[in-house]
This record gives structure tokens, sequence and C-alpha cells, in this order.
């Protein structure tokens, strides 16, 4: 059985809706939504508007703590690599790594393909 967690929106709790009620007739208030489960904010928000919320309060100071991008990114045929696969009706699917800046074709494994370190998470060939 999974935690129960709040979401993370700063102010989930100011959206009036039926499921956000808590409390007696007399003492009404609303509460921040908690679910065991969430789909934004990679898991950590209920819903867009949230997940905005969350962003417009908190969003800078993120990009300042992690590191803000201070110049290009550059894509090359070093780091321009794809996973692929040619779907075949015979059960025999065609695996495969897709340089889409040189369109260069190079033939892997099916366990190669469902290995998420074959290519790095910025685009680098690692077989
Ligand atoms: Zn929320």
């Amino acid at each position: 059985m999974s935690q129960l967690r709040y979401c993370q929106g700063p102010r989930c709790h100011t959206y009036d809706t039926k499921d956000r009620k808590k409390g007696p007739k007399d003492n009404k208030r609303n509460e921040t939504r908690r679910r065991s489960s969430f789909y934004y904010l990679d898991g950590n928000c209920c819903s867009m508007q949230c997940m905005y919320d969350w962003f417009n309060v908190y969003g800078s100071r993120a990009l300042d703590h992690f590191g803000r991008t201070t110049q290009p990114k550059v894509l090359t045929q070093d780091n321009a690599w794809r996973k692929r696969y040619d779907w075949n009706r015979d059960g025999n699917d065609r695996h495969y790594v897709y340089n889409h800046l040189t369109e260069e074709q190079r033939p892997i494994t099916e366990q190669q393909y469902d290995n998420e370190n074959t290519i790095t998470h910025d685009g680098r060939l690692a077989i």
C-alpha cells in the first residue's frame, strides 16, 4: 500500500472543490489534496494548475539552485543518437540506434533497446 502524500501546490487548498472540503458544518475548511499518486510535476501535484502555482512560487529559486543554462547547448553528431525500432507483424521487430543528424543506423539487440544506459541522457552512444 503506497503512502498518502500531499499535493505540493502552494495554493491547492484555495481551490474550492468538494473533495477538498473537510470538517463539520460549523467549522468548514478546505485542505490540500492528499493522494497516493499524482500526475503532475513528476508525481508531486494534483493538477496542472497546482503545478503552475508551484512553479510561479518556487521555479526561479529552483533554477538558481540547480544551475541555469548560461551557454547554448549544442547538438552535434556525437549526441544526436536516439533508440528506435520498426515494429514487424511476424514478431521480428528491428531495434537500432539512429543518429538524427547523420541519419546513420546501427542495429542493437532488444536488451540494448530496453537498457536505459545504451544512450546517455544527453544523447551520446554508450555502447
Ligand atoms: Zn493540488
